[in-house]
């Protein structure tokens, strides 16, 4: 952590921000509460402050699961790329863009809270310690709250994000400055139970699909939870992509299984299938890593092909599980 250094960097971003008339906010595909929150909350504390300027989110998927955060803005017409300044938020890897115009923008800038392993952006904010990129949006705030605008739209989604990617606040990253700077959140007037509802209830058909994954789920030797999703179950109970997805957090709380995957099918020509990696105590996006992946310590995705690679991949959590139990206390 350096803090000198990443206060002059956040000092250049602001600069650049009043800089130019014309500012595109991008973030990953497959976007997340997180992604969508850090996007929209810097968005809305721009457009606050520099109502003059041109702000709009560059992207071109969306998830269906966070449309109570409101719409975001389609396409862009190619000729307002060349002179604008390009943010991309929560992205580690510039291949993860949703949108591939990023390159278009005259300067880039990366702001981000994953391992940094590849490096992209004119300038680079990553802190990988911080909970959430809503958590690294709401620091910017503060840090130049004399200059910026909050607004109680800008703080309900950058609650949500910091919500979503601490898991409520429970997960290892979470700090006494994740929960300070909540608490400026909070302090706008956010409808947490409006939230909360929005996030966390069940269709009931979700609900049946959660007592499946519950009784087929398998458990490895060392304790690794993992549930495959093939393209039949998810015809089987009617599941989108977000819908099969979801199932990771259903194995986050076995006493003894440190680590949780979930395969999920998609059903495309190659083969793809996507692979979500959590853990406890233990991290586990090296795993990740060895299969065309990346993230976090202890939340991390990878793409595998075959039946092969899955369970090579499962082996390999094993392993990562034994030598862990087998050097370490205090796990459960
Ligand atoms: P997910 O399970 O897709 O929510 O991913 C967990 C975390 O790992 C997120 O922060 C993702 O941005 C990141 N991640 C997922 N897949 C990859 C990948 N293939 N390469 C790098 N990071 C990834």
């Amino acid at each position: 952590m350096n803090n000198i250094l990443n206060f002059e960097t956040m000092e250049k971003i602001l600069q650049k921000i009043k800089e130019y008339d014309r500012i595109l906010i991008f973030r990953h595909f497959r976007p997340d509460g997180d992604a969508v929150g850090s996007t929209k909350g810097l968005q809305a504390i721009l457009r606050a402050t520099y109502p003059e300027k041109e702000i709009l989110l560059c992207n071109d998927d969306y998830a269906q699961y966070l449309e109570f955060l409101g719409p975001e803005d389609g396409e862009i017409p190619e000729e307002k790329f060349a002179d604008a300044l390009g943010i991309a938020v929560d992205t580690g890897t510039i291949d993860r863009l949703s949108s591939k115009k990023f390159e278009l923008c005259k300067e880039t800038i990366k702001i981000d809270h994953h391992i940094d392993n590849n490096p992209y952006g004119d300038i680079s904010w990553v802190e990988d310690f911080r909970s959430a990129a809503c958590e690294m949006i709401a620091h910017f705030y503060d840090t130049f709250r004399d200059e910026l605008v909050m607004t109680k739209d800008a703080a309900f989604y950058l609650y949500t994000g910091m919500v979503t990617d601490s898991g409520r606040f429970k997960y290892d990253g979470v700090t006494g400055d994740t929960l300070r700077l909540a608490g400026i959140l909070l302090d706008q007037g956010i409808n947490t139970e409006w939230l909360f509802a929005n996030l966390y209830l069940d269709e009931f058909d979700q609900l049946k699909f959660k007592a499946h994954v519950l009784e087929k789920m398998q458990i490895t030797e060392n304790g690794v939870a993992y549930m495959i999703i093939d393209k039949a179950m998810q015809e089987e109970f009617n599941l989108t992509q977000e819908d099969a997805s979801a199932s990771i957090s259903y194995l986050d709380s076995i006493k003894g299984c440190l680590s949780w995957l979930a395969f999920i099918e998609s059903g495309d020509e190659k083969g793809t299938i996507r692979v979500r990696l959590r853990s406890r105590f233990v991290p586990i996006n090296t795993v990740a890593e060895n299969y065309r992946g990346g993230g976090h310590a202890y939340a991390s995705g990878a793409t595998v092909y075959t039946m092969e690679e899955v369970h090579s991949l499962i082996a390999e959590a094993d392993a990562v599980i034994k030598e862990y139990k087998e050097t370490h206390e205090g796990w459960l």
